[in-house]
């Protein structure tokens, strides 16, 4: 007596219960070195050691066994720019010349719609060849930018926040919008395409910079007016950044008291970046449940600065990945991870493989206040998954000869790792990639 909609999946299979600084990292995942995950009409019945829960399932069912490999929960990436996707490696800048020489004239394109379409459908490809299933993505000032997306992302069945840009200011003309287009259209697409399927809705000023007190206003009336909606920005990229913001904001005490002020801080609201604030400051992000997409490809990149994660783990802060490209150099957690760990280790405080895959799977999901939906594999959750092949690359393979603890395997896993080792990523129990052999 089979169930149609029952799948099986066999591997090593690794997922968080919790931050492994919070529970400790004994406690805060499971780990089964030969696992089953069992998906039922694309949410997970089960998972755990095969001896266990196999004789329990029909025999008749097909086991897709995947050997020599590790089943993740997909990946999260919690700030990235998908128009920027042709602009990835552009030589030379730091943010505000980059933005002036690279982003805004590619930005400019899409206002065609079928520009928008053809890089959305192109960039969400590329997501799911890097095992990424969830992204909190900024489109351009453009309507049907966002629209673009949104249809590519629902064909997909991808569980996916993206917003407008809101830039009435200090950008050039052609990029501009006002306090009451921006209003106007943030609101038709919030009705459009918040809470339908697997999409959400985030509001998205710019960064401070490019927004007027008005529009920011307006930012804030529509977090009023929509409560469940996000709140996605950039925050204290950069030192011209921050000292501009001081210029253009002198009745507020620092860059995050500018957010504050309109209303913006909460538990859907996610800042990119976060590299020069305060104690006080990660104290407010905390206290208001904000959160912070961690984005090391791109600070290094852009040569903007080493994020304090050991203060955002100290003040409670919820932290996730962010690739943010085309700043950043690649669309892979697992290339993210590699950087995260040099960035902590010029800070002295060398990042474990645990506490890296937990921010981009469940930590990610917490940011984004999605942990009751994806990040685990907690039966009920959305079979988002993603199934890593130890012998992707010669040298992946050789090294892990000499790997006996979980830890280890796991960190050359992280470090030699891109999007070789994706050997297949699921979307809602469904093969959404496949590596070609
Ligand atoms: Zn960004």
């Amino acid at each position: 007596m089979g169930d149609d909609h029952l799948k099986i999946y066999r591997a090593e299979i690794l997922h968080f219960l919790d931050d492994p600084a919070i529970a400790g990292e004994a406690e805060s995942y499971q780990y089964f070195s030969d696992g089953v995950l069992v998906v039922k009409n694309g949410r997970v019945e089960a998972v755990g050691p095969s001896h266990e829960l196999l004789p329990n399932l029909p025999a008749e069912l097909e086991v897709v066994h995947y050997r020599d490999c590790l089943i993740l929960p997909g990946f999260i990436d919690c700030h990235v720019h998908y128009p920027q996707t042709e602009i990835v490696a552009a030589y030379g800048a730091q943010l505000l010349d980059w933005l002036e020489n690279y982003t805004f004239p590619t930005e400019r394109e899409f206002s065609d719609p079928n520009k928008a379409r053809r890089v959305a459908e192109l960039f969400l490809d590329e997501l799911l060849r890097n095992g990424t299933t969830t992204a909190l993505a900024i489109a351009t000032v453009h309507e049907t930018s966002v629209d673009a997306y949104f249809t590519a992302a629902r064909t997909r069945r991808m569980r996916m926040i993206c917003g407008k840009v809101l830039m009435d200011r200090n950008a050039p003309d052609y990029l501009l919008d006002t306090p009451e287009t921006g209003y106007r259209e943030s609101k038709a697409l919030i009705e459009r395409w918040h809470g339908k399927g697997r999409l959400s809705y985030a509001v998205t000023p710019r960064f401070a910079p490019t927004c007027s007190d008005e529009q920011l206003t307006r930012a804030g009336q529509l977090l009023r007016e929509h409560p469940d909606v996000y709140l996605h920005t950039h925050l204290a990229e950069n030192l011209d950044e921050v000292k501009w913001v001081k210029e253009l904001f002198p009745m507020c005490s620092g860059y995050l008291d500018v957010y504050d002020h309109f209303g913006l801080l909460g538990r859907h609201s996610i800042f990119a970046h976060c590299i020069h604030l305060n104690a006080a400051e990660f104290a407010l992000l905390h206290k208001t449940g904000s959160g912070i997409a961690f984005c090391p490809t791109s600070n290094l990149f852009l040569g903007s600065g080493l994020f304090n994660l050991t203060r955002a783990e100290n003040k409670k802060v919820n932290v996730g990945f962010g690739t943010d490209t085309g700043a950043g150099t690649s669309f892979s957690l697992l290339q993210t991870i590699n950087e995260a760990y040099k960035t902590q280790q010029l800070r002295g405080h060398p990042l474990s493989a645990l506490k890296s895959l937990y921010l981009a799977t469940l930590g990610g999901a917490r940011t984004l206040d999605l942990d009751g939906v994806i990040g685990n594999f907690e039966p009920g959750k959305e079979a988002d998954f993603v199934v890593l092949d130890y012998r992707s690359t010669p040298i992946l393979a050789l090294r892990l000869e000499r790997c006996n603890r979980l830890a280890d395997k796991l960190f050359v896993l992280a470090i030699l790792g891109d999007d070789r080792a994706v050997k297949a990523t699921y979307v809602l129990g469904k093969e959404a990639y496949r590596r070609g052999n």
